[in-house]
């Protein structure tokens, strides 16, 4: 059973996801404004597996929600709720640190796909974590405990961090994801569609520009000039490839 933060403004539509999650098996909590789930995640310091986030809230919008929890270095996984043809949104959730997004109005089986792909991976990144000694044995690859390093960057998956010198950034659930997928498949191309599937958990035809924003995200992180990425490089009509100049 997860702990899940509802934000979402309109009654019904909170009345629908609480419902339906508890039916799941999950236990909810709901904040009608951003101020409240604020207050609950940051100064009351409540413990959540994930956040449904409205992007339509009065007063602070969900961006704003967002982009205060990672400056205050809360990475819980945030699925966003967009409102359908707006692109730009989905942009600036992924900007403000949004995991995943998903459009209004949605089906209840995607936005239970979604949950639980994020959900899932939350309790893969703590698994991993608990498991190290042994996977390390018998990784002999670069990827020993749960860390892999190249280029004086090292990617530590378990705490979902990456450092570079003195620096270091924090990865969402879906970014370190994404990233241990293009690592563990380095020197090799990486369908979108296997990102989809492999990464979101997702067959049904979503958009894979989902995915390009990932990427910009990720290059920003790992490149010198990310405008012209070394590390992380797009392989035109197809998709993705890690490279390692070390390997
Ligand atoms: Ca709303």
């Amino acid at each position: 059973m997860s702990r899940i933060l509802i934000v979402e403004d309109e009654a019904h539509l909170a009345r629908g996801l609480e419902f339906n999650l508890a039916a799941e098996g999950h236990s909810t909590v709901t904040a009608a404004d951003a101020e409240t789930a604020l207050d609950l995640l940051l100064r009351q310091s409540q413990e959540f597996d994930l956040v449904v986030l409205d992007v339509m809230l009065p007063g602070k919008d969900g961006f704003a929600v967002a982009a205060e929890l990672r400056e205050a270095c809360n990475f819980v996984p945030i699925l966003m709720l967009t409102a359908r043809g707006r692109p730009e949104d989905v942009l600036r959730g992924f900007a403000a640190g949004a995991d995943d997004y998903l459009a209004k109005p949605f089906e209840l089986s995607i936005l239970l796909a979604r949950l639980g792909g994020l959900l899932r991976r939350r309790e893969w990144a703590r698994q991993s974590l608990t498991s190290e000694p042994q996977s390390a044995a018998r990784d002999r690859s670069g990827e020993q405990f749960g860390l892999y390093s190249f280029q004086g960057r090292t990617i530590d998956f378990g705490n979902q961090e990456l450092r570079a010198g003195e620096t270091t950034i924090h990865l969402t659930v879906m970014e370190s994801e994404l990233l241990r997928h293009l690592v563990h498949n380095r020197g090799r191309v990486v369908s979108r569609k296997s990102i989809l599937e492999e990464v979101w958990g997702l067959r049904e035809d979503t958009d894979t520009r989902a995915i390009d924003n990932f990427i910009v995200r990720l290059r920003r992180y790992l490149e010198d000039n990310p405008a012209r990425p070394k590390h992380l490089r797009t392989v035109r009509g197809v998709g993705y490839r890690f490279d390692n100049d070390d390997d």
